[in-house]
């Protein structure tokens, strides 16, 4: 059956590519596509950089998964984690006990959110703080005596997540067309993508006109019915789409009026990724609940949470009784450990006011301009999120003539031999580096996505796309 686990082949790419494509099931791929093509195997990073088995070096635009904040290779932390298990691996935090690190996590957490969240619900991800959000918040209106506010609103092309609960709040057609979804009770609405949705619209007309697109759901629903309105504050997986700034004040100001709770996801957002500590407070609202995960711990071990504020604390803890959800690794010592060391490296370092104040506006000052490269039409970014639109006509923001999302792909490719990791959703390239990226490596960047887009360029005049 194959070439064992450890052989004469081991240590080497055909040796890892052969164990992978015969045993290996990979999240959001085709496996027979995969398969065909032969896998990356990437055996190791440092900084800002990825190294692939082959040797070569990458730098890492999108850190990892959203989520490789402080960067790679923090001895700090893995020492942290290591000190912790090896104290105590792993105990639950259901049965009437706690440890130090759930304990101090949690507090260090109220310490960095928005005034008025002083409670943090952990779990083992961002999809399971998700779902935590959906029991929680019809447990709440329940327990104040509004069984009958169960629906969410969401948007369109919004990513929540993977489980059942996750990926029906989230507006991903492609995922709600396989198994069934979404689950009853979710109203996906207008998202606010103004260069691709936009029409005729100025941005902050139809940032306006999003949002009453949220009033509009939540009054056809019956105010009394609808438990919740659930966004990202930029949406990162939907392709970096940072809402006009009409949106959020607009979309706040509906909720309030209908007594909807507003939930911030920020799994992307949240620990200094637009130069605040959270999303929500570049954007100027107050959520009722944070869901947070990724950067809290910097990739390093897999934790996520809920963060509730004031209101929701109080009716589930004064009126709610028994909470009957959680999860086995909810709290984990490791998580614990590897989020307390990730923030003191943000304390310490000062990372979120450096995102705010130095690299973010460093970067944002020579990514803006690639606006000016023939094939971009917009350049956008906010702290160290951020997106290029490529298209074959900038005035008319027109797509590119065959199927959506090719050029974005050869795009993403080329990125890729060129020593850079992109990614490319539809026909645009979204970045997300880590904080710690230096002035020179920024430098470094920016040079490699203008030989993207030249070459990419070159390929699509080639192909008759433009
Ligand atoms: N919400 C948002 C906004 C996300 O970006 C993601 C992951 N990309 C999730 C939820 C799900 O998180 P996880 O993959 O950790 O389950």
């Amino acid at each position: 059956r194959g070439v064992p686990p450890v052989s004469v082949f081991a240590n080497s790419t055909a040796h890892w590519r052969h164990l992978d494509a015969a045993h290996h099931l990979h999240p959001f791929s085709d496996t027979k596509g995969l398969n065909a093509e032969g896998v990356r195997v990437i055996t190791r990073a440092e900084g800002v950089y990825i190294f692939d088995s082959e040797g070569n070096r990458i730098l890492d635009g999108m850190s990892g998964l959203w989520c490789s904040a402080v960067g790679h290779g923090r001895h700090a932390i893995v020492d942290a984690i290591a000190d912790q298990l090896r104290q105590l691996d792993y105990y639950n935090t259901f049965f009437k006990t706690t440890h130090p690190g759930a304990a101090e996590l949690a507090a260090a957490i109220a310490q960095v959110a928005p005034e008025g969240f002083e409670r943090v619900f952990f779990t083992s991800g961002g999809s399971e703080a998700v779902d935590t959000v959906i029991r929680m918040v019809r447990h709440y209106w329940a327990a104040v005596g509004k069984p009958g506010k169960h629906i969410f609103i969401a948007r369109k092309n919004a990513y929540h997540g993977s489980t059942i609960g996750g990926a029906s709040l989230g507006g991903m057609a492609p995922m709600h067309a396989q198994g069934g979804l979404p689950i009853p009770g979710i109203v996906h609405v207008q998202q606010p993508y103004w260069w691709g949705e936009g029409g005729n619209m100025s941005p902050e007309e139809f940032g306006l006109f999003a949002a009453q697109e949220v009033a509009r759901a939540i009054d056809e629903a019956g105010p009394e019915n609808v438990a919740a309105f659930i966004g990202e504050p930029i949406q990162g997986a939907g392709g970096v789409i940072i809402p006009p700034s009409t949106y959020w004040p607009e979309v706040q100001k509906i909720c309030r009026e209908r007594d909807v709770l507003l939930v911030s996801d920020e799994v992307i957002c949240g620990f200094g990724r637009t130069g605040e500590w959270f999303g929500c407070q570049h954007m100027g609202v107050q959520p009722d609940l944070i869901t947070f995960a990724k950067g809290v711990t910097s990739g390093y071990f897999p934790l996520g949470g809920v963060i509730v504020g004031e209101r929701v604390a109080e009716g589930l803890i004064e009126q709610g009784g028994e909470f009957h959800h959680g999860y086995t690794y909810s709290g984990h010592p490791g998580g614990c450990a590897a989020a307390l060391a990730t923030l003191k490296i943000m304390h310490e370092e000062d990372l979120v006011a450096r995102v705010k104040c130095e690299i973010g506006p460093y970067l944002q000052e020579r990514w803006l301009p690639l606006a000016n490269h023939p094939l971009v039409g917009e350049a956008r970014m906010v702290g160290l999120i951020g997106a290029l639109e490529l298209t074959p006509h900038k005035e008319t923001r027109a797509k590119f003539p065959g199927e959506v999302g090719t050029v974005g792909l050869i795009a993403r490719d080329i990125s890729f031999r060129e020593g850079l990791v992109m990614r490319a959703v539809r026909d645009s390239l979204i970045l997300a580096p880590p904080f710690t990226l230096s002035e020179e490596e920024a430098d470094d960047l920016i040079a490699t996505v203008g030989r993207v887009l030249d070459q990419t360029l070159a390929v699509v005049r080639d192909r008759g796309l433009m």
